[in-house]
C-alpha cells in the first residue's frame, strides 16, 4: 500500500475507533483510544474477543473495564524492548563464551599432541640422549598452556561479571513489568499469577485463602472535582494504607484504575474481614489535602468484598465471589466491608461526601 493508502486507512481505523468510544460511552482517554484502534485494525484477536464479552449485555465500556483490558492486553508490549536489549547482550556474551570454550580446547588438545610426542620419544630407544630436549619442548609447552589459561581465566572473570550483570538487570525488569508504577502495587498480570499459585496452595496445604477487593468510592466525583494529579495521589494514598496492614506472604495489587485486590494465603474469612476494616478505617480517618495550595480535599473511602475460596474454586470464580461482595457493599451504602455478595439491584447509591476547603 502507498502512503496515501497506509494514510487513508489509519484514518479510517481512528474514526472507527472513536465511533466505538461514543457507542460504550467510554471516556476518551489516550488508552481508551489505543485500545479501540487496536480492536478495529483487528490483529489482536484475545483483545477483540475480551472486548466483545465486557460489553455483550450492556453495550458499555467504563473507564475501570478500559484500564484493566489496556493492563491486560496492551501494557505488556511497552516492555519488551528493555527485554530484547537484554537478550541480544546475553546472545553476545553466550557467544563470546563459546568461543573461549572453542579456544581453551584447542590449547588442551596442542598440548596433549605435546605429551604424546614426549611419551612416544621415551619409548625410542635412543631416549637418554633426547631427554634434554625433551624437558625443553615440554618446559615450554606447560608455559605456553599456564600462559593461554591465565588469559582464558581472565576473559571467563570478565564473562561472568557481565552475565551477573545482565542477570540482575534482567531481574529489575522482570520485577519492574509485574509493578503498577503509580503505586508500586503488584500489577494486574502479576497478580493472576499469584492467585492461580495461592489457590494452588490452599487446596494442597488444606488452610484457606482469601481475597479483597477494595474500589474506591465515588473516584469520578472525586476526579472531576480536583482533578486527575490529586486523583493519582489519592490512588498512592490508599495503596500505602494497604500496604501498611499487610505482611509476610500477602500480597497487594492495583487490580484496574480505582481498584485493588488483596491475596491473603493462609487466612480464615474472619481475619481477612477485621483486616479489611482496618484497611477501610484508615482510608477514611485522614482528610487529603493538596499539598501546592492547602486546600482539603475532603475524606475518601473504600468498599471492600471480601471472599474465602471453595472448594474446585477457579481464580476467576474466587475473584468474582470477591467482586460480588463488593458490589454488595457498594450497594449497601458503601464505605463498608462485605463478605457476602447480596446485590440489591437498581438501588440508587449515595454520593460521598466531599468537603471542599
Ligand atoms: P463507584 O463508587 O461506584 O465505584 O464509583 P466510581 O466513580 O468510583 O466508579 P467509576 O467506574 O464510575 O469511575 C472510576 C473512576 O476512576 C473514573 C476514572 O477517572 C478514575 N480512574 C481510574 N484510573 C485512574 C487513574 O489512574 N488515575 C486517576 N486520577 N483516576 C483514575
Ligand atoms: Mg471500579
Ligand atoms: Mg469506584
Amino acid at each position: 500500500m502507498d502512503e496515501r493508502g497506509q494514510y487513508k486507512t489509519a484514518l479510517d481505523l481512528a474514526k472507527r475507533a472513536l465511533e466505538y468510544i461514543a457507542r460504550f460511552g467510554t471516556p476518551p482517554t489516550p488508552h481508551a483510544f489505543e485500545l479501540f484502534y487496536t480492536v478495529c485494525a483487528g490483529q489482536n484477536a484475545s483483545l477483540n474477543e475480551a472486548v466483545s464479552r465486557a460489553t455483550a449485555n450492556k453495550k458499555t465500556l467504563s473507564a475501570n473495564e478500559t484500564e484493566k483490558l489496556y493492563q491486560e492486553y496492551l501494557e505488556p508490549q511497552t516492555q519488551s524492548p528493555q527485554m530484547e536489549t537484554i537478550g541480544t547482550k546475553m546472545g553476545c556474551e553466550m557467544t563470546g563464551l563459546l568461543a573461549l570454550l572453542g579456544t581453551a580446547a584447542t590449547n588442551a588438545n596442542t598440548y596433549q599432541a605435546s605429551l604424546q610426542s614426549a611419551e612416544e620419544k621415551l619409548k625410542s630407544p635412543q631416549a637418554d640422549q633426547n631427554i634434554p630436549e625433551m624437558v625443553r619442548s615440554l618446559h615450554s609447552a606447560t608455559q605456553n598452556m599456564a600462559r593461554a589459561n591465565l588469559e582464558i581465566s581472565a576473559n571467563l572473570e570478565t564473562s561472568r561479571a557481565q552475565v551477573e550483570l545482565l542477570e540482575d538487570c534482567l531481574k529489575e525488569v522482570r520485577e519492574e513489568s509485574s509493578r503498577d508504577p503509580l503505586t508500586g502495587l503488584v500489577n494486574r498480570r502479576r497478580f493472576d499469577i499469584l492467585l492461580d499459585d495461592a489457590l494452588l496452595g490452599a487446596s494442597s496445604s488444606g488452610e484457606p485463602a482469601c481475597l479483597l477487593v477494595i474500589d474506591i468510592d465515588n473516584f469520578k466525583i472525586f476526579n472531576d472535582s480536583h482533578g486527575h494529579i490529586a486523583g493519582d495521589s489519592a490512588l498512592r494514598y490508599v495503596a500505602s494504607c494497604i500496604k501498611s496492614n499487610i505482611k509476610g506472604q500477602d500480597t497487594a495489587a492495583r487490580y484496574g484504575g480505582e481498584e485493588f485486590a488483596v491475596i491473603l494465603p493462609n487466612t480464615s474469612i474472619e481475619h481477612a474481614m477485621s483486616l479489611a476494616e482496618r484497611i477501610r478505617h484508615l482510608v477514611n480517618a485522614r482528610h487529603l489535602v493538596k499539598k501546592a495550595t492547602g486546600v482539603d480535599m475532603g475524606r475518601i473511602s473504600v468498599s471492600i468484598g471480601a471472599a474465602m475460596n471453595m472448594e474446585g474454586d477457579s481464580a476467576e470464580s474466587f475473584l468474582n465471589r470477591a467482586d460480588m461482595c463488593m458490589y454488595a457493599a457498594k450497594n449497601g451504602g458503601r464505605n463498608q466491608v462485605q463478605d457476602s455478595p447480596a446485590p440489591q439491584p437498581g438501588e440508587s447509591l449515595p454520593n460521598v461526601e466531599i468537603h471542599a476547603a
